[in-house]
């Protein structure tokens, strides 16, 4: 509520990620009153819950950012436009009243009213796969880990990377000059990531082993000590003192809510228009949430996604709320 009248936001943001928080910046620009809603106890998505330390090299006109850094810049950009932010609150219903009005409803109970809603939700709850070992959770916290939130835990330690994608090669090479010994595992001898990232792992001192797995994990109460690696070919299994796990197999999606809100979805992703528009008019979406012929789950381009949601919905609210 402000001022004792009810407030209805042009937009609400729902995912303050990179995405949503850019997308705040410019409805800010586009003079829009905007609220950004998260689930989590920060902003920043991806960048601040998985890889804060890590160095990002594909953002238009920034040569090399760590992904605190670019939290950092991406909430600056905001700064100006004194967008509020709700945080710990996870939008569970999102639907219209009979005046066209969206009600965002959040699980602790908060109804928020809006003319559009840009969902920019990531990959929902981020949950980290997991790997089927039998004592993988009591060591999680206990040099089991499922991404880099700061360097030093990792310094002059004995560090498995298990994981043969973009995610797994870049924390790879966030750590590899920390670490005293650095193992990568992956299943197979093709890497799933970028070419020059593949190459910076192959020239630097990490040691690669694949065809390997993670196959046992050995330690105390406290910590890990060691882990057995199986070679996926042949089964030999081989045990080497380790200090630190990092699983980085990618992320689960849990996307439940979003199911149950009538927007169409393929898989766990939702569909958008060209104008990033979801099936119900009004609400849009952007990010790694979404999909559409040729999506590519990075930044650049949910950035741009969602610059043209907030501009189509601009014309929406004009055309669907000329009186509000
Ligand atoms: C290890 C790793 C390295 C990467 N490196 C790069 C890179 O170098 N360059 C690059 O371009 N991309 C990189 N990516 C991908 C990039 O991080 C994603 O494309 C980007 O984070 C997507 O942004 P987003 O805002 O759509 O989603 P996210 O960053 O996932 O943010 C979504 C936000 O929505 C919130 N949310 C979800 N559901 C709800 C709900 N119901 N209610 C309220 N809040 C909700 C979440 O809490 C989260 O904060 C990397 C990813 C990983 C995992």
């Amino acid at each position: 509520m402000t001022g004792g009248f009810l407030e209805c936001y042009d937009t609400i943001i729902v995912g303050g990620g990179p995405v949503g928080l850019f997308g705040a910046y410019y409805a800010g620009l586009r003079d829009m009153t905007v609220r950004l809603v998260d689930r989590r106890h920060e902003l920043g998505g991806q960048l601040t819950a998985i890889y804060p330390e890590k160095w990002v090299y594909d953002i238009t006109g920034i040569p090399a950012i760590r992904g605190k850094d670019l939290y950092k810049n991406l909430f600056a950009q905001s700064v100006p436009y004194n967008i509020p932010s709700s945080l710990n609150e996870e939008v569970v219903l999102i639907r219209k009243n009979r005046n066209n009005i969206l009600c965002v409803e959040t699980r602790n109970g908060t109804v928020m009213h809006t003319k559009t809603v840009m969902l920019c939700l990531g990959m929902g709850a981020h949950i980290p796969r997991r790997l089927d070992i039998k004592n993988l959770r009591e060591f999680e916290g206990k040099g089991v880990s499922y991404g880099v939130h700061s360097l030093e835990t990792f310094k002059n330690k004995k560090v498995i990377v298990v994981g043969g994608g973009d995610s797994a090669l870049d924390l790879a090479l966030t750590i590899v000059n920390d670490c005293s010994d650095l193992y990568v595992l992956h299943r197979s001898d093709r890497f799933n990531s970028h070419e020059e990232t593949t190459k910076k792992l192959y020239s630097s001192n990490a040691e690669i082993r694949t065809y390997s797995e993670l196959f046992e994990i050995e330690g105390d109460e406290n910590h890990v000590k060691s882990a057995s690696i199986r070679n996926t070919k042949t089964g030999e299994v081989e045990k080497i003192q380790v200090d630190e796990i990092i699983i980085a197999i990618g992320l689960l999606f849990n996307l439940e809510v979003v199911q149950e809100w009538g927007i169409k979805m393929e898989g766990n992703s939702i569909v958008v228009d060209h104008n990033r528009q979801t099936s119900i008019p009004g609400v849009y979406a952007a990010g790694d949430i979404v999909t559409y012929p040729g999506k590519m789950k990075l930044i650049g381009p949910g950035t741009s996604e969602v610059m043209q949601a907030i501009n189509h919905s601009k014309t929406y609210i004009q055309e669907n709320f000329p009186y509000l």
